[in-house]
């Protein structure tokens, strides 16, 4: 069983604090009466460590020693401090929320070893409106036969390191899935000097200026295209998404969980 709220309050530690999300996801947690930030990690030598947050703590270093101060722990970090996370949350008996994307099979391989232990909720995106738009894909590839070629667009700031944006792969999973099939025998990668072949699921990546992320799924046929769009006017969607999700996680027996559930989809 994950580990009982102590209080009335759910007690909640930020990893990635430095980052764009992070300081996000500070700011939703103080404003959500529900929860009490207990900590906030960041990686060594970043300019963040040592800084003040609210309630009189500062951001440290260590998120094996937050853990069990901890009910759940929020990551937003890289792929490359996903172990360690998952570690610390199963030492701490610590819920978990991954929004880093970029994960590889292992990093899903390991998030699923640690689900035997702690609650993880693992989404590539924790807007509502994007686990709405995931369902709508879904229905939409089911309903349209295979003539319909399905592909995925996405926009992100010039920053953001992985291409195509987990956003992009979920809603390609939610179209495979859709069409009963897995996105890695028809994701259309690499080889681009040829035709489409049917069934294949193409997507696109753009990258410039501040844009939280655009994607659009286009559905084409002959003589007419459906546009499903969702457009992230500001990373508080994520943020506040990210949070109602560490609420609804905290005390939840071990096991996998998704936005989906959180929502009641
Ligand atoms: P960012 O680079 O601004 O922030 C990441 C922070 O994590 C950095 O400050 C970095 O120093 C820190 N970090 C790295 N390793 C760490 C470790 N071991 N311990 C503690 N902190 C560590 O990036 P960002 O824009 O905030 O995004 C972070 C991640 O979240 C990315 O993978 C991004 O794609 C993803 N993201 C997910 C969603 C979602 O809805 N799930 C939304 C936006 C971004």
């Amino acid at each position: 069983m994950g580990k009982p709220a102590s209080s009335s309050l759910i007690r909640v530690g930020v990893l990635g604090a430095g980052g764009r999300m992070g300081a996000a996801i500070i700011a939703a947690v103080a404003a959500d009466p529900r929860l009490r930030l207990a900590g906030a990690v960041e990686r060594a030598g970043h300019t963040a460590v040592g800084s003040a947050l609210p309630g009189g703590l500062s951001v440290c270093t260590n998120s094996s020693a937050l853990a069990h101060n901890c009910d759940v722990f929020i990551d937003f970090t890289a792929p490359g401090a996903l172990a360690g996370n998952l570690d610390s949350a199963c030492l701490g008996n610590c819920a978990l929320v991954v929004g880093t994307t970029g994960l590889t099979a292992a990093d899903h391989a390991a998030i699923d070893r640690a689900a035997r232990h702690i609650a993880v909720l693992q989404a590539a995106n924790t807007a509502l409106g994007v686990t709405l738009l995931a369902a709508l894909v879904e229905q939409a590839a089911a309903r349209l036969g295979a003539d319909w070629d399905i592909e995925i667009a996405e926009l992100h700031h010039r920053d953001k390191r992985d291409a195509p944006s987990g956003t992009a792969l979920l809603l390609g999973d939610a179209a495979a899935r859709g069409r009963g099939v897995r996105l890695a025998d028809v994701e259309a990668t690499g080889d681009r000097n040829r035709a489409r072949r049917s069934g294949e699921i193409g997507f696109a990546s753009l990258r410039g200026g501040s844009a939280a992320g655009d994607h659009s799924v286009l559905l084409l046929g002959d003589g007419e295209r459906i546009e499903l769009t969702h457009r992230a006017e500001s990373r508080d969607i994520f943020a506040r998404g990210a949070v109602g999700a560490a609420a609804w996680l905290a005390g939840r027996p071990p096991g996998r969980y998704t936005m989906a559930q959180v929502l009641g989809f």
